[in-house]
């Protein structure tokens, strides 16, 4: 073959498969949009795993009638102008490739009001085509829902896991957002029954008796750094919850890590914080924890 540049739906449709992998990840980058957005209420609800409907609704700033077609563009986004502004990223995305990946391969309706603006606007888009834009009634915030995800990528589609599987993911996804985010409500709906629920009181502890059960969370302990940084030092806070030696996991699955309210996986961590039990824990034994470590962004 020779030598040619792809059409512009085929590289979105690559592109798409490397930010949207499955449901979840719809989940997620819908859930971080909602809280960008600053929502306080954010309800998800699924269909199955995820394949036939996801719905995040928020009561967040919402879009303007302007820029809803925008935001659908690939490498669009409000939250991020120069390189120099990587440095200071404080919201949970900055790439504005979710929105134009998720719409490259499912059908998305949207439909949302600008908290400045007194008409709400719909848009209906299909493999990232745009069918139908026009004004409507609406609350303050934005409702996305993304049906028949991966319907125009049968590869995708067929490698899908198991529904149960599916479920579990979003589940734990929806389950970590809250614990970074405490002050927000969160509903998690699947097939029509809430599945998760907290409630938005600010408490750490509140979440985790949600997200991990009152007995595991009995047997946790709370810790808090003191502040201790000078002048000229990096300020590094850490607060959280971590179990009692009695609690002994034999993976490190449990351990929860956040970075400036994002979550991470990271071996360096991991280890820190099973050292710190030293003895107190058998070799190969692992314990429950949540951290959340605050730093300056740079
Ligand atoms: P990013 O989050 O990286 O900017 P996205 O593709 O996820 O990129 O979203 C594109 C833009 O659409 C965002 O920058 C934001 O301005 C707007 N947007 C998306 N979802 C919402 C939402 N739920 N509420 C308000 N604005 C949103
Ligand atoms: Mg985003």
């Amino acid at each position: 073959m020779p030598i040619q540049i792809l059409q512009d739906e085929v590289i979105a449709q690559i592109a798409a498969g490397e930010v949207i992998e499955r449901p979840a990840s719809v989940v997620k980058e819908l859930v971080e949009n909602a809280l960008d957005a600053g929502a306080q209420h954010v309800r998800i609800a699924i269909n199955g795993s995820g394949q036939r409907l996801i719905r995040v609704s928020d009561d967040g700033m919402g879009i303007t009638a302007d820029e809803v077609g925008l935001a659908f563009a690939r490498h669009a986004t409000s939250k991020l102008l120069t390189a120099d502004d990587l440095p200071r990223i404080e919201t949970l995305g900055f790439r504005g490739e979710a929105l134009a990946s998720i719409a490259a391969v499912s059908r998305v309706n949207l439909t949302t009001r600008h908290h400045n603006e007194a008409k709400g606007t719909t848009i209906r888009l299909e493999g990232g085509r745009v069918l139908d834009q026009r004004a409507v009634g609406a609350p303050a915030g934005t409702v996305l829902a993304v049906e028949n995800l991966f319907f125009n990528t049968p590869a995708r589609l067929k490698f899908l896991k198991a529904e149960n599987t599916e479920k579990r993911q979003i589940a734990s996804i929806v389950s970590r957002y809250a614990m970074a985010y405490s002050h927000v409500r969160f509903i998690l709906e699947q097939d029509g029954r809430e599945v998760f629920r907290a409630n938005g009181t600010g408490q750490l502890a509140d979440v985790l008796v949600a997200a991990l059960g009152l007995d595991t969370f009995k047997n946790m302990i709370e810790i808090a750094s003191e502040s201790t940084s000078q002048a000229g030092e990096t300020h590094i806070h850490v607060h959280g919850y971590t179990s009692l030696p009695s609690v002994q996991r034999t993976d490190r699955s449990r351990i929860t890590l956040f970075i400036n309210g994002r979550w991470v996986q990271d071996a360096g961590l991991s280890y820190a914080i099973v050292q710190a039990y030293h003895t107190f824990l058998m070799k190969g034994r692992y314990p429950v924890a949540v951290l959340m470590v605050s730093l300056p962004t740079d």
